[in-house]
């Protein structure tokens, strides 16, 4: 048994769905048309319907839909954006890359996503846009936010690549799915995200239409005519192959989102007389599809040592903020500017959550890490 678990299983994912992966991936070497072939506008199609957005224009991965989206919301360098403080790098990369300043905002450190409660303060005359990062499966709290893009006439990016499928209620009662609240949102088909190809993958979706002209104009050179540059842009697609392979597993998006659901249930509930590990929370407006399986522990490199010992992988998402990376010294932060995700970033471990994962293995791992507990 120890010896089979695993962070992710794709290969036991693909084994189910083996056939029409297969097929689509042959029909495409059949028609051969590798570059922007029918698969890819078809694939766009399906994830609008089920998205329920008017366009969803795709491109080559995660990174590169947020820099397109910035560059189709037109900003321009100086101008600041906000975005969390415990994320990955992609959406302050895309920024520094345009010469936007990312600003950061501190973060909840139950939910690990944006503190809503935060943002008002960092508004400056320069501020253009928020990226909401919907962390690890989980929606941020998107009603107060949206109030304070149209209270300061802030545009509203969800950066969506953890959390495609999951649903955001508002106080009405209304709900919708995360990636189809801002202005323009970002996706990710990385392997391992909720729906994941067999490689890099990304997406763009947007209710406006202007803007979802934008985004495809920049994702091929700029290029509006054939050989015509309207403005400077990028080669940014998503590969034939992928579109087709993705289109497969959308169908299958909805029971793959019910098995990260029942897995994140379940480590709950073994968690549950477990005092010392603290489990990730459920905010009551949003539906978790558990993306990732956080908890925070003290003395956790540690802990994740014996786990590993005892044939239990475990990874940390993420080891240390992005305001205290080298690559982000230029921004002139310091220690303690962001006291939450400095903590999460000492405490965090992301335990196997999985579409395959059994109980039985679950139960494994976590009498593990109880066992590596008592022992330090
Ligand atoms: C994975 C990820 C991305 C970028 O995805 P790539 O497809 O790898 O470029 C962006 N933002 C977040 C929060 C992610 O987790």
């Amino acid at each position: 048994m120890e010896n089979s678990i695993k962070m992710v299983d794709l290969h036991g994912q693909y084994l189910k769905i083996k056939e029409e992966v297969d097929q689509a991936i042959q029909d495409v070497i059949s028609a051969s048309a590798f570059i922007n072939g029918k698969p890819v506008e078809a694939f766009a199609g399906e994830l609008a319907d089920y998205l329920g957005v008017k366009q969803v224009v795709p491109c080559a991965n995660g990174t590169d839909a947020l820099q397109i989206a910035y560059q189709a919301l037109d900003l321009k360098p100086g101008d600041e954006v906000l975005m969390p403080a415990f994320n990955y790098v992609a959406s302050a990369e895309a920024a520094a890359l345009l010469g936007l300043k990312p600003v950061f905002v501190d973060v909840w450190e139950d939910s690990f996503n944006i503190n809503e409660n935060l943002i008002k303060a960092k508004i400056t005359p320069d501020t253009k846009a928020i990226v909401v990062v919907h962390l690890f499966g989980q929606s941020a709290n998107m009603e107060p936010i949206l109030e304070i893009g149209r209270q300061y006439g802030l545009k509203v990016i969800e950066d969506n690549a953890q959390s495609l499928g999951s649903v955001y209620q508002f106080s009405n009662g209304e709900t919708k799915l995360t990636g189809t609240m801002g202005d323009i949102n970002t996706y990710s088909f990385f392997p391992t995200k909720n729906l994941g190809c067999f490689g890099d993958g990304g997406a763009i979706s947007t209710n406006d239409q202007d803007l979802a002209k934008k985004a495809t104009m920049i994702s091929r050179h700029g290029q509006g005519q054939k050989y015509a540059y309207e403005m400077v842009g990028c080669n940014s697609r998503l590969d034939t192959i992928q579109a087709a392979i993705l289109s497969v597993k959308l169908r299958n998006l909805d029971s793959y989102i019910q098995n990260r659901i029942d897995a994140g249930h379940r480590y709950n509930q073994l968690f549950e007389n477990l005092p010392k590990v603290v489990r990730p929370s459920e905010n009551s407006w949003s539906k978790h599809t558990y993306n990732q399986y956080i908890i925070r522990l003290e003395k956790r490199d540690q802990v994740k040592e014996l786990l590993k010992a005892a044939g239990v992988p475990s990874m940390i998402y993420y080891p240390s903020p992005i305001h205290l990376q080298k690559a982000y010294a230029y921004l002139g932060y310091k220690v303690g500017d962001f006291p939450v995700a400095e903590m999460l970033c000492n405490e965090v471990l992301a335990l196997p959550v999985h579409t395959e994962i059994t109980s039985k293995e679950q139960e494994y791992i976590v009498n593990t890490l109880f066992h590596s507990m008592i022992s330090l």
